[in-house]
């Protein structure tokens, strides 16, 4: 049962999300988290099972308790999924679930409160988190004559292992972790090709996301105090976990320039030359599951919202937390949600509490 009105209604039950509900019980605010799957871990339980992260578990932690080390170094995707599980009882999170938000209104009276519509009712708030990250919308390039192919065709987020490919000549798209990982485990058992759009970087074996992270926060806080930051390596490069190593060790990790279109058996690649192939796999990453601000009227073309720090600058009553550098530095990592989510209840605390909901 929704509650009717609350402070704060926070849109989503990942990892963000649960970030910003940390800070929010310590902020005597009234919240509640609605998040539209029935069981906990965010996007996680979605992604394939061999999935591994790229930081080691101590840099994949969620503000207040540390991620328990597994056997290997690096997380596997269900020990993510056990430590979001265990975050949200430990904390006492209220998640209600599954629960849909369809969409956020103004309300129409003056009270100056937002309606949160959702497939089990409605809730008022004085201020919305959006934290429903990118998971929900994954991004496939228009490539011409897709529709011509008789193979498959899906995105990372439909893969599930290397099982379903025994035999057939895949060609995998997109030069980034995900990218990467599928290539290591299907070219142990099949023929496959990596395609991208420019030659990816493999970070040497030293580096993982924990330097990642030491490194966005170095550029912080050169921009916070007005120094020149280093350039950038990106959240985008290759960290060299252990499946990644051994591919890239027998020689299974070199790429060929994007393909130019589809054909009904295969594709044609950037030389003009038929290739055949039996599926093609998408590691082209995620665009924003912004869907339920439409009504706000806050989104831009590109399908962002122009936030100052976290903040809507059009809806001041709206935050959005966790979506990618634009919602903050490494925002969209375990590690890095925290500070996003820290200084968005700061910000809320400050704006509500002339008049929190608990005093009304
Ligand atoms: P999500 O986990 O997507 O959670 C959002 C939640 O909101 C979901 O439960 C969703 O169902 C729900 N929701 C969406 N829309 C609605 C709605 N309208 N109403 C109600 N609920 C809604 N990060 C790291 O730190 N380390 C890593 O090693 C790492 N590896 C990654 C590997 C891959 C392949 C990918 C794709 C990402 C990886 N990330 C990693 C990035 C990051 O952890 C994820 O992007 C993360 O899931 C973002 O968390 P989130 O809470 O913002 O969004």
């Amino acid at each position: 049962m929704l509650p009717p009105s609350v402070d704060v209604v926070v849109i989503g039950g990942g990892q963000s999300a649960l970030a910003v509900g940390y800070y929010l019980r310590r902020s005597g605010l009234s919240f509640v988290l609605l998040d539209e799957q029935s069981e906990p871990g965010g996007a996680w339980p979605q992604a394939w099972p061999s999935l591994r992260l790229f930081s080691p578990a101590q840099w994949s932690s969620l503000p207040g308790w540390l991620m328990p080390r597994g056997d290997d170094e690096y997380p596997t995707r269900d020990g993510a999924i056990a430590y979001l599980t265990e975050y949200e009882r430990r904390y006492s999170l209220p998640v209600e679930r599954p629960v849909r938000v369809s969409a956020v209104h103004r309300e129409s009276d003056t009270t100056g409160l937002l309606r949160v519509e959702t497939d089990s009712g409605s809730v008022r708030s004085r201020a919305v988190v959006s934290a429903t990250g990118n998971w929900a919308n994954p991004s496939i390039p228009d490539i011409p004559d897709r529709s011509l192919f008789a193979g498959d065709v899906l995105h990372s987020s439909q893969y599930r292992g290397p099982s379903d490919f025994i035999g057939r000549h895949v060609i995998v798209v997109g030069g980034g972790n995900s990218g990467a990982q599928i290539v290591a485990e299907l070219s142990a058992i099949t023929r496959v090709t990596w395609a991208t759009l420019r030659p990816p970087t493999i970070l040497p074996d030293e580096i993982d996301g924990r330097y990642l992270f030491e490194q966005a926060t170095a550029r912080y806080r050169a921009i916070q105090e007005g120094r020149t930051p280093d350039p950038p390596r990106s959240l985008e490069d290759i960290v060299a976990v252990a499946s990644v190593r051994e591919a890239r060790d027998r020689g299974a990790l070199e790429t060929v320039r994007m393909f130019e279109r589809f054909t009904r058996t295969g594709v044609v690649d950037a030389d003009g030359v038929d290739q055949p192939a039996d599926a093609v796999i998408f590691a082209t990453g995620f665009r924003p599951a912004l869907e339920h601000l439409k009504p706000l009227g806050v989104m831009d073309a590109g399908g962002r919202v122009e936030v100052r720090g976290t903040r809507s600058v059009a809806e001041p009553r709206l935050w959005l937390v966790g979506y990618g550098e634009w919602t903050g530095f490494a925002s969209a990592t375990l590690i890095g949600v925290g500070r996003s989510a820290r200084a968005t209840v700061q910000e809320i605390a400050e704006t509500l509490a002339p008049q929190a909901e608990t005093d009304r």
